[in-house]
Formats: structure tokens, C-alpha cells, sequence
């Protein structure tokens, strides 16, 4: 039996630039393995237009992985391709699977500028055009002079991109809409924000010409058969033509007899409109539950204000649980970054017991949680702001439950605003390990909760420590779980603990 899936965000925004992640990745992946996780989500690994100090979202060459003398280095922020080759090698000697960071929206950092037909429209609705078409100089033409031919030959030009937001010509910032021969208009996309949200920044890439999307799959064939990565996380999806991700899917789940993995970044709060991007893509990207998060954060600001009975309310999670990513926190949400949207540290645990803990849901732990992060940046208000995120102390055991505990029918017991809990009844495969959970956002809390026959007669503790109690199983496989104020217990057959050491 296969153990239940997780992965992990293997960085954060603010990870130095000293080209040491892989490396660190190559270090870590047999302690990760034996934590349960089975995937490992890269930052983007191409060459950014900002060189060393390029997060990885403003793409410049995506076949250079740190590898060609562009932008002012060889390496990228996170090492060169050697040590990317390295750790993949690692993570797959220890079972795991490797994600790619796409960004396939925009391109950043063009070599040379070109001549091209626009017209402006007003940012907050792209679809009304408020000039006449007319010449600007816009960066969109990519020769890459360090690569050169080696891996792909491809130019991109002003053929190959929908929209910039430069013109240099009159040294003018705004929206250009880019007249060429594939549509006149935006490109449709799922997201109809600001009248259509094709346009998000840089050079917009226009999936239109065919040319764009033989190169798209091709690079992507180069990705999952010699760089080896096993599957993609997707930015900024909602910016795309679903049209796109179908062709492109379809063309590389034909090509290719291993299983590849699709998660995309659709951020946004409503669920109707993430269910909508997945019926238009086939149900083939697995979409990161934004509004579950948002609830976490909401719950997290709350205190004890918040009715725990509704933290799944209007979540993927909830209903359509087989394509949902769960997380607590990613690189936008944290403390000075664009979406920043922080679950407060206290509520941390029962933000990863939801979901390390239930059936519903891949569980995405973020890179911070696992080993901290101390950075300083200027926040809203222009002062230099002092971020330490420490790590999530029950995280790792949180992550061995999982791995080994968390099977089997799931008994829900939603049943008071400020406590709730569930058990895990196990599995014949799993040895029928089991386990309950209980958490509060206020006083501590008892719960009668259903654990299975199979258990009756057994002490359960509470494997966080949070709680000293014992629980014994009654006979008809029954016990009442406890759990302290504000806090999370997760209760365990006392003769199993040993199942939670290191593999
Ligand atoms: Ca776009």
C-alpha cells in the first residue's frame, strides 16, 4: 500500500541567494523521505531576468537551469544545474518526486527591443481600449546570446508574446495590448477579473501562435526526460488559456508512460471559481485550496471568535476534496510579501492537524514551518520590518502520524463552535493504527468520539504532550478524547508510539 501523499515547498521567498538550496535539498532528502513526504516542489529553477537575486517568477530562459553565463551568472539564486541534477538524483534515490516551478505566463528580461503595433487599455478593464493602434519599442525579443542554440534553437519575438507593459520608445508605463496575427483582442483566460486578467506582467506570452506551444511542449518533454522532474506546479494559472493546458497535458500524458503530476496556483478565494477551472482543464490540475487558507488565516485573527464547525466551509477541500492541495502558507502568503496573509503562530498546529491529519486533501507544509526563516524587507509602510518565522514544533510528528497513521474511515465530530475533533479508524493493511484528534480555538474541551472495536480495551496519549490525560477504549471501541485550552492533541495507541520513530 502506497502511504498517503505530501509534499513539500522546498523554499521560501527570502531563502538566501548564496545558491545553496540544492544542495541543502541533497542533504536533507533522506530525512524527508522518512518524514512521509513524497513529492518536493522546487522554486523555479530558470534563469531570471534579475540573475542571483531572481525568486524565480520573472523567468528569462527556461532551459538555462543555471548552467550559461546569462544575466550576470551561471548559477541562479539556488545553485547551478550540476547541484540541480544532484538533489533530484537524491530525492529519487530516497522515493520522492520532483516538481517543477513553471512559470509559462510571462517572460522577463528580454535581449533586444522591437518595433510592434499596439493599443493601450485602461488597467482596470483591459477590454476598453483607449488609443488608436501605434508603434511603441517593446523588450520581446529573446536570442539568448549565452545559451545560444544549445537545447533549443527558438527566438522568441513580438510574434510570441499578447501584451508588455513598457514602451521604451517614450519611456511610457501602462498596459499594451500587442496587435499580431493570432487574435487582435487579450487572450480568453479563466479569470475576468480587471475585464480580462490575461495581462499580469512582463512580456505576456501569447499561446495563440502554434509555434509558442510546439516550443512549450518541447521544453516540457525536456524537463521530464532529461532533467528528470516528474511533474509541474503551475503559476498563475488563472492568467492562461485553459485551451493551452489541455493541448499541452494531453500532448505530454501521451508522450510519456510515467504518471505526471499537474498543481495549479489559481489564487483566489472563491470556490465556484476554481471548480471552474478544473472542469475546463479535464480535472487534470490539482488547484491549491486558496480559500482554505484564507479560512485558516481568518480563524487564526479570530481567536476564539471563529466557529471551528465552519473552517472547510466554501473550500475545495470541501467539495471537490480529490483535486484539492491544501496549505497553511506559501512564498506569497508570508509576513511582507504580495498576498501576505499569515495563519498566526498559535494556530499553526491546528491549521497542519487539518490537514495532515484527514482524508480530504494533498497537504503542501511550507519550507518555513519545517525549519524556520528570519529575513528583513520593507513592508506596506515603507519601514524596514524584522520577520522570524519560527518552526512549527509538532510539525514533524504531525508528518509521521500521517505517514502512519492517518488510514481509514474518518468520523466527524464538528459538533461545538470552538471544539471539534475526528478519529482515523485505520486500515487491516496499516495494522489498524488509529488515531483521534481534538483541538480548540478556547477552553479545553472532552469529546466521545468513535475509534473502532479493534481498539477496545487500549490506552490512547495524547503523542503531541500537550495533554498528560490517558484515554482508555471502552468496549464498544469508544473513548473520551481531551483536549487543553486552545491547543491540539492527537491521541495514539500507547503500544504503537514505536511506529513513529525513523524508518
Ligand atoms: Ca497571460
Amino acid at each position: 500500500m502506497e502511504n498517503n501523499l505530501a509534499i513539500l515547498q522546498f523554499f521560501h521567498w527570502y531563502y538566501p541567494n548564496d545558491g545553496s538550496l540544492y544542495t541543502f535539498l541533497t542533504e536533507q532528502a533522506a530525512h524527508l523521505a522518512d518524514l512521509g513526504f513524497s513529492m518536493v516542489w522546487l522554486p523555479p529553477s530558470s534563469k531570471t531576468e534579475d540573475g542571483i537575486n531572481g525568486v524565480g517568477y520573472s523567468p528569462y530562459d527556461l532551459f538555462d537551469l543555471g548552467e550559461f553565463d546569462q544575466k550576470g551568472t551561471v548559477r541562479t539564486k539556488y545553485g547551478d544545474r550540476k547541484q540541480l541534477d544532484e538533489a533530484i538524483k537524491a530525492v529519487h534515490k530516497h522515493g520522492m518526486k520532483v516538481l517543477f516551478d513553471a512559470v509559462l505566463n510571462h517572460k522577463a528580461g528580454a535581449d533586444e527591443k522591437e518595433v510592434v503595433t499596439v493599443v493601450k487599455v485602461n488597467p482596470n478593464n483591459r477590454t476598453e481600449v483607449i488609443s488608436e493602434p501605434y508603434e511603441i519599442e517593446a523588450y520581446t525579443k529573446f536570442v539568448f546570446p549565452g545559451r545560444g542554440t544549445t537545447y533549443s534553437n527558438f527566438i522568441w519575438d513580438r510574434s510570441c508574446f499578447s501584451g508588455v507593459d513598457w514602451d521604451a520608445r517614450n519611456n511610457e508605463k501602462a498596459i499594451f495590448s500587442i496587435r499580431n496575427p493570432y487574435g487582435a483582442d487579450w487572450q480568453e483566460v479563466s479569470s475576468h477579473e480587471n475585464g480580462n486578467y490575461d495581462y499580469l506582467m512582463f512580456s505576456d506570452i501569447e499561446f495563440r501562435n502554434p509555434a509558442v506551444r510546439a516550443e512549450l511542449k518541447y521544453w516540457a518533454e525536456w524537463i521530464l526526460k532529461q532533467v528528470k522532474f516528474d511533474g509541474f506546479r503551475l503559476d498563475a494559472v488563472k492568467h492562461i488559456p485553459t485551451f493551452f493546458f489541455n493541448e499541452w497535458i494531453g500532448h505530454l500524458n501521451k508522450k510519456f508512460k510515467k504518471e505526471i503530476f499537474y498543481m495549479g496556483e489559481y489564487w483566489e478565494y472563491n470556490v465556484q471559481s476554481l471548480n471552474r477551472f478544473i472542469d475546463a482543464t479535464q480535472g487534470r490540475i490539482q488547484l491549491f485550496d486558496a480559500p482554505l487558507h484564507f479560512n485558516m488565516y481568518r480563524a487564526s485573527q479570530s481567536g476564539s471568535g471563529f466557529d471551528m464547525r465552519t473552517i472547510f466551509d466554501g473550500t475545495l477541500t470541501k467539495v471537490n476534496p480529490m483535486r484539492s492541495i491544501t496549505l497553511v502558507e506559501n512564498h506569497d502568503s508570508q509576513p511582507l510579501q504580495a498576498l501576505e496573509s499569515p495563519v498566526d503562530y498559535w494556530f499553526k498546529p491546528h491549521a497542519y492537524a487539518l490537514m495532515l491529519l484527514r482524508r480530504e486533501g494533498i497537504p503542501c507544509v511550507f519550507f518555513a514551518d519545517l525549519y524556520s526563516a528570519g529575513y528583513t524587507d520593507k513592508g506596506a509602510d515603507g519601514q524596514d520590518h524584522e520577520v522570524i518565522l519560527a518552526k512549527v514544533d509538532c510539525l514533524e510528528t504531525m508528518l509521521r502520524c500521517r505517514k502512519k497513521f492517518a488510514y481509514g474511515d474518518q468520523y466527524d465530530y464538528f459538533d461545538h463552535e470552538r471544539c471539534i475533533g475526528w478519529t482515523r479508524i485505520g486500515l487491516a493493511e496499516t495494522d489498524f493504527t488509529a488515531l483521534a484528534v481534538v483541538l480548540s480555538n478556547d477552553g479545553g474541551g472532552t469529546k466521545s468520539m468513535e475509534i473502532g472495536q479493534k481498539h477496545a480495551g487500549k490506552t490512547f496519549v495524547d503523542v503531541l504532550g500537550h495533554c498528560k490525560k490517558e484515554v482508555q477504549i471502552n468496549k464498544s471501541g469508544w473513548g473520551n478524547f481531551f483536549c487543553e485550552d486552545g491547543s491540539v492533541s492527537v491521541w495514539l495507541d500507547k503500544e504503537q508510539l514505536d511506529k513513529l520513530k525513523a524508518d
